[in-house]
């Protein structure tokens, strides 16, 4: 292992990694994540611009996204597969762009096993998985033959290919997972039962894919340290494995948190920065290969503190390069404040996944966009006026201004952020402020005249900009109820800036996204959870004493009694925000003992309460407050009243307050700055 050099700045972090035939330049591994380019080869263009990039921003190891061995391993029918000759010189586009940045990438193994989306898949015993509609079928003996030889032969033609390496895919709940742990390994013959036959299948496909692509070439494996569902592994059984691969000849060993299934959230914002160490840790003390770090590490200084302290050898960070290619030559110039910080949102990576859309970034609208949103300086530099600092805003400002544009931006309020500002006081989501903070950045450093506590006039700004952008957001929507004008009633945005602390009994009027955001701030008071109190709250043992390192939930007690109305009858509670992140919400809601009353008519409110009823039986709910969370209206008079002959344009919640997002404020400010 190599000896860590000097360097300025994260010195631990960006050491080289001396693997004895080969050297990686430092310890930031970009880690596998699906971007769905990986599934047609006509997207392998885009995919060799997107790894090249990151391989250009300075990466030490880039991992491609998961592709399949064989038919049966696929995720999604037809998904990227590779296991045959003809499919190498697709490949080859992206090892070479990566190679010419000077960067290095291995390609990731994975077979989904129950885990597939298509009728074809297969497990170690016939278990469904929880999570996809279809029943595996249990792989015969010669079924598991075949599937080691496929392992083996893709793991060859990767190499053809010119990958530097390849990583079996052995966590998250993924077909090598599944034959490891009893919960889903239900066979009664040499490959089920006992931990030595339980591991059968990963030993022996790491013994082929050696025997294959021989001793000189990165093969990693990703082992799940914690399965965090009934019937995972102990401890014990997982050194015990982690043991054998090294000794079976694995080059490095990635560390895998949880199983998709589980019902314990592990990589979203909730999930305090590198919640897991301890893990790794105790992990690469059984170990002498070195061993990579991963789950919610987003920033150098977590990432540098892990290598300096001996927990891990390597740091993997997928989402946050994802959400900046340059995360590594930022850090390297001693520049963290220029990162574009991932903030653990999953919106527009794992949420697009699973619809089945490309994957992007929610604050990188060019992330898997390279050769197609390009921020270009532009031949004739015009005098654009923005109005309105939010998050369509701010993206559009600084792109605007880095193209070379002159920029000034008009803001009401006396600081930047608009509504994203209030997201960031809720329990959980404190890394948007990271967003805050890299908009701040990228005004100052491309130019952006800012002006602060400036709201701006009808037609103020005509004669002296060639284009106005008009990004002035949107208001609260107050409902029609009678007794809205009542003391208790507030909307949202009072609750989550901190003017009003409202009383121990609080019905929340609305059951969308921020909905959910205003009673996990009641229910938390507002407060963010250390590791412990995640842990305890989750129920997760650090220690994996227990099968799958779970123990008993201990949330803390309600602070309020809460209840959460909409008009709809259908919808579950809490709908709004992502398929990946939705789940938590709603269990930490239920877990506050949240009441979600659907079908409500709001009849009125009044000093004892909100009166409603449901299926025309009144009820009155006695309550303190009533918080609005009804939607919100586009701002938009200064479009509506705009000057004939001017280039105006509306983006964000101004042009539709409809199911905004940051991450449509973002991309649509983005999209607007690259076209002027
Ligand atoms: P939303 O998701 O549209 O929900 C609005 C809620 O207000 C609905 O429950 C709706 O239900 C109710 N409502 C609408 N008109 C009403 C009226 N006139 N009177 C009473 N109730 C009314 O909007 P949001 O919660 O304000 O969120 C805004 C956007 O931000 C959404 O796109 C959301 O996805 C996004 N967001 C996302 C997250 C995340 O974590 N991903 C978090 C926060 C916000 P009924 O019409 O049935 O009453
Ligand atoms: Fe991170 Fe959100 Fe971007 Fe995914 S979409 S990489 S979670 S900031």
């Amino acid at each position: 292992m190599a000896s860590v050099t000097s360097a300025s700045h994260y010195p631990h972090l960006l050491s080289p990694l001396d693997l004895g035939f080969t050297q990686l330049k430092n310890r930031v591994v970009m880690g596998s994540i699906h971007t769905g380019m990986e599934d047609r080869f006509y997207n392998y263009g885009k995919l060799a611009a997107y790894f090249a990039e990151r391989a250009r921003g300075g990466a030490g190891l880039l991992i491609t996204g998961g592709i399949s061995p064989n038919r049966q391993g696929w995720l999604l029918p037809f998904g990227g597969t590779l296991n045959r000759y003809a499919d190498v010189p697709s490949h080859r586009r992206i090892t070479r762009a990566v190679h010419r940045e000077g960067g290095k990438i291995v390609m990731q193994i994975l077979h989904a096993g129950r885990y597939g989306y298509q009728p074809l898949l297969v497990s170690a015993s016939r278990v469904k998985s929880p999570i996809t509609p279809f029943k595996p079928r249990a792989l015969s003996e010669r079924g598991i033959r075949a599937t080691i030889k496929d392992y083996g032969r893709c793991a060859r033609l990767a190499q053809l290919a010119g990958y530097d390496g390849v990583e079996l895919m052995g966590s998250e709940g993924y077909l090598l997972n599944q034959f490891i742990c009893a919960r889903t390994n239900r066979r009664q013959d040499r490959w089920g039962g006992s931990v030595d036959n339980r591991m059968r299948l990963p030993l022996e496909i790491v013994r082929e894919v050696r025997r294959r692509v021989g001793p000189e070439f990165i093969l990693i494996y990703r082992l799940s340290l914690i399965d965090l569902v009934e019937g995972g592994n102990t401890w014990d059984d997982i050194v015990t494995i982690a043991k054998a691969l090294e000794a079976e000849g694995i080059t490095l060993l990635n560390t895998g948190i949880g199983w998709h299934e589980a019902r314990v959230p592990t990589i979203m914002s909730a999930v305090p920065r590198a919640a897991f160490r301890e893990v790794t840790a105790r992990m690469r003390r059984e170990l002498r290969i070195p061993i990579m770090a991963s789950n919610r590490i987003n920033d150098p200084d977590t990432a540098e503190s892990l290598i300096a302290d001996g927990d891990a050898d390597l740091v993997s960070m997928a989402r946050a390069l994802l959400a900046d290619p340059d995360f590594v030559n930022k850090a390297a110039a001693g520049k963290p404040e220029a990162i574009n910080t991932c903030i653990a949102c999953n919106q527009a990576c794992f949420d697009h996944v699973f619809a089945l859309k490309r994957a992007t970034c929610l604050v990188n609208p060019r992330a898997a966009y390279e050769t197609e949103l390009n921020y270009r300086p532009s031949a004739q530099p015009r005098r654009v006026a923005v109005v309105g600092a939010g998050m369509a805003g701010l993206a559009c400002a600084s792109v605007a201004a880095q193209r070379g544009h002159r920029v000034e931006l008009f803001e009401a309020a006396g600081q930047i952020g608009g509504q994203f500002r209030l997201a960031m006081s809720v329990p959980g989501k404190e890394e948007f402020r990271e967003t805050i903070r890299y908009y701040d950045y990228e005004l100052q450093r491309t130019g952006v005249q800012l002006h602060l506590g400036t709201p701006v006039e009808a037609g103020a700004l005509s004669g002296d900009f060639d284009d106005i952008v008009i990004a002035t957001g949107v208001r609260p929507r107050v409902p029609a109820i009678s007794g809205i004008d009542h003391a208790k009633v507030c909307t949202y945005a009072d609750v989550l800036s901190g003017r009003i602390i409202p009383g121990a009994r609080v019905a929340v009027i609305g059951a969308g996204g921020i909905g959910v955001d205003v009673c996990e701030y009641l229910l938390h008071q507002g407060r963010h959870s250390s590791i412990s109190e995640y842990c305890e709250e989750w129920g997760i043992d650090l220690k994996v004493a227990s099968a799958g390192g779970l123990r008993q939930v201990n949330a803390p007690p309600p602070v309020r009694r809460i209840w959460m109305l909409q008009r709809s009858k259908s919808g579950k509670m809490g709908a709004g925000p992502g398929r990946t992140t939705g789940w938590a919400h709603r269990i930490t809601l239920q877990r506050g003992g949240v009441e979600f009353i659907g079908g409500a008519e709001y009849r009125r409110i009044d000093d004892a309460g909100l009166h409603i009823a449901v299926d025309g039986e009144a009820r009155l709910i006695e309550v303190d407050h009533v918080v609005i969370c009804a939607g919100q209206e586009s701002v938009r008079s200064l479009y509506e009243a705009r000057p004939a002959g001017l280039r105006y344009h509306v983006i964000g919640g101004a042009d539709i307050a409809a199911e905004l997002d940051a991450k449509r404020a973002i991309r649509q400010g983005t999209e607007l700055a690259a076209r002027l």
